[in-house]
């Protein structure tokens, strides 16, 4: 069984270039267990808040914890794995999905790297459970969106991260596959994982997500996917842009 961790971020801002804010005062929790959407335009500041967890980034102010631990202890430990946005990686490094899988056990490896029976064993059993046991020897740059976003969540089981993150999972991903990545997230769900999420597909969020968490630069609200998930409080996260949903 997976403990239960919850994120938790107080007062956090994030400068690029010491000019404007990317992130201001933000603080939000992510509650132990759930499945957490972070929902906010482009620009808003959904990854760097992702970085900042992760602890790929330093915060200029502010604390972020995730199982009480701070994000360096946390990562130590491997409790966090990330699904980065597609956009942010050159996806054309010569380097098999299998090879990518494997990535995720690196922490509990020596320098050498040489992988243990169980290393083996999770990768192939995370490939199976996002059904990308065929594509293992393909080229992670060959691959489809949809294919490349299971590859990066194969590599997250592998690490065995009790609080898993993915930035933008769907996009570009065709509805059979977000569906079955849905499913997927539900079972981790069940499994005792944490997972914060964030999304452009604003009609799903409601059938899977407990909880959302509305960010523009800092966080507007933030609860129960039914009292959070509003037409005001959307708007106001949103701007002048008109809402689909
Ligand atoms: P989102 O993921 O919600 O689209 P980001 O966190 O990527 O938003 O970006 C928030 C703000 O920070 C944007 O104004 C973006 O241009 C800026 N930004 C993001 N990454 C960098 C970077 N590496 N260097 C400078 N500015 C950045
Ligand atoms: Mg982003």
């Amino acid at each position: 069984p997976v403990p239960h961790l919850d994120i938790s971020v107080d007062n956090v801002s994030v400068t690029y270039n010491n000019a404007r804010l990317a992130l201001y005062n933000a603080s939000c929790t992510v509650e132990p267990g759930t499945i957490t959407a972070l929902v906010g335009p482009n620009g808003s500041g959904k990854s760097t808040l992702f970085k900042s967890i992760m602890g790929f980034l330093q915060p200029n102010q502010g604390r972020v914890r995730v199982g009480g631990l701070p994000v360096q202890k946390a990562q130590k430990r491997q409790l966090m794995a990330y699904v980065p946005q597609a956009d942010e990686v050159d996806w054309n490094f010569p380097v098999s999905v299998y090879d990518v899988v494997m990535m995720g056990r690196y922490g509990y490896m020596n320098l050498l790297r040489m992988p243990s029976q169980k290393d083996r064993r999770l990768v192939m059993s995370s490939l199976e459970r996002v059904g990308m046991v065929p594509y293992r020897d393909r080229q992670i740059g060959e691959l489809s969106g949809g294919q490349k976003k299971r590859a990066f969540l194969a590599r997250a089981l592998a690490q065995e991260g009790k609080v898993i993150l993915l930035d933008e999972p769907f996009t570009g991903v065709d509805v059979k596959t977000e569906k079955g990545m849905i499913d997927l997230l539900l079972q981790l769900r069940a499994e005792g994982h944490t997972i914060l999420i964030s999304t452009h597909d604003l009609a799903s969020i409601s059938t899977f997500c407990d909880r959302v968490i509305l960010l523009n630069r800092t966080i507007l609200a933030e609860g129960k996917t039914a009292d959070t998930f509003t037409k005001e409080n959307l708007e106001m996260t949103f701007g002048g842009l008109p809402i689909t949903k």
